[in-house]
């Protein structure tokens, strides 16, 4: 017996019913029955012609590492772009998206947070302003065929071989990271090639695949290397407070380890600075991103919720309760990416506040190092 969708070939894994067995590992996607071919679905495809509209030019680095992922891609080879943090990632699909849509063929962009999904479509729309662009996410899954599909990596069950190019982003990230069912439905969506993006990949992912590096920001900056500052709790908060008066004219963002932690946080900080919290569990969460957006506070809380794809220009990070396990290495290199990422604050300001420095954060610091190094 097997699942056509998510390969699962454990017995243990279907159910009987109706007189047929269905696959339980991939049921919270819809339900498929045992030995049944997936249909292909039916997309719109058409020949576009189309330039990326940008305000910057590429810089060179940039446009090496789009030439190289063009050249690999065409050779009908999967590619692993490495780039640090702020490089411009997206900016370097931008010529194999126009290749593969000059020539008919389908694109797919395939996020893990929903949040992120809705920032890229915005950014791609404003690129390819003549694109019909739509993002398939929860709460917008009424259109789903367009030019260019930007979705979260749960909606490409929707897609069965569907894309000639498939890019995923964040591949190291919750929830497509050590998710079997994940990982055969985007297989299985992608008849092409696949381009893979990521600021910290681990070493399963780099391989059977060809590796594009880049290193350097679009100012040439290097990333910034944050200070540590090792404390007890209570003078964490102290300094914290003393770093946000000090930052002021800024806005910052405060990352904590747990929901509770937010609250807290929320609740000692009313009384000194204007500020929100934001986790996985608020509704609001786009519209809090939105007010924070329009400087109507100075300071946003957030559990590792916000620690990818978030565009602040101008704001400063700090890190509270810093070696606590849930920030790991890529964690913690993700949250540092966030700052220093505008042409007018290039370096920017960090800080992580902990009781001890543990080997995530060694780790952190000496890989950002090396980043710089090879930038
Ligand atoms: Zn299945």
């Amino acid at each position: 017996m097997k699942c056509f969708r998510c390969q699962n070939q454990d017995p243990r894994l279907f159910t009987f019913d109706q007189g047929v067995y269905y696959c339980r590992k991939c049921i919270m996607f819809s339900r498929i029955d045992a030995n049944t071919p997936i249909k292909k679905v039916t997309l719109t495809r058409k020949k576009i012609s189309i330039q990326p509209h940008l305000k910057y030019e590429l810089t060179p680095k940039q446009k090496e590492a789009s030439t190289k992922v063009c050249q690999f891609l065409q050779e009908g080879k999967d590619v692993f772009l490495y780039a640090c943090t702020g490089a411009g990632k997206t900016e370097i699909t931008l010529e194999s998206i126009c290749l593969y849509l000059s020539q008919g063929k389908k694109v797919g962009f395939a996020i893990s947070r929903r949040q992120v999904v809705l920032e890229i479509k915005e950014r791609l729309q404003k690129i390819f302003p003549s694109l019909q662009i739509v993002a398939v996410t929860q709460g917008y899954t009424d259109i789903w065929d367009g030019d260019l599909i930007v979705c979260t990596m749960h909606q490409l069950y929707r897609y069965p071989y569907a894309f000639d190019l498939l890019i995923m982003d964040e591949v190291d990230a919750f929830p497509y990271i050590g998710n079997d069912v994940l990982k055969e439905i985007a297989n299985g969506s992608c008849i092409g090639q696949k381009l893979f993006l990521s600021a910290t990949p681990d070493e399963s992912l780099l391989k059977n695949v060809e590796i594009v590096t880049l290193f350097q920001r679009p100012h040439g900056h290097p990333l910034l290397i944050p200070k540590v500052i090792c404390l007890p709790i209570f003078l964490q908060f102290i300094v914290l407070l003393y770093y946000l008066k000090k930052w002021k004219n800024k806005q910052s963002l405060i990352f904590v380890p747990t929901i509770q932690d937010t609250y807290t946080l929320h609740f000692l900080l009313s009384f000194f600075i204007s500020n929100k919290a934001i986790h996985s569990q608020i509704t609001q969460k786009d519209k809090i991103i939105e007010e924070f957006h329009q400087k109507k506070f100075q300071c946003l809380i957030s559990t590792t919720l916000l620690e990818r794809g978030i565009t602040i220009p101008n704001v400063c990070v700090l890190v509270f309760k810093g070696n606590h396990s849930v920030f790991n290495v890529s964690s913690l290199i993700q949250i540092f990416g966030r700052v220093g990422r505008s042409f007018l604050d290039p370096i920017g300001k960090g800080v992580i506040l902990c009781d001890t420095q543990n080997e995530s954060i060694k780790n952190c610091i000496r890989q950002l190092k090396q980043m710089n190094v090879n930038a």
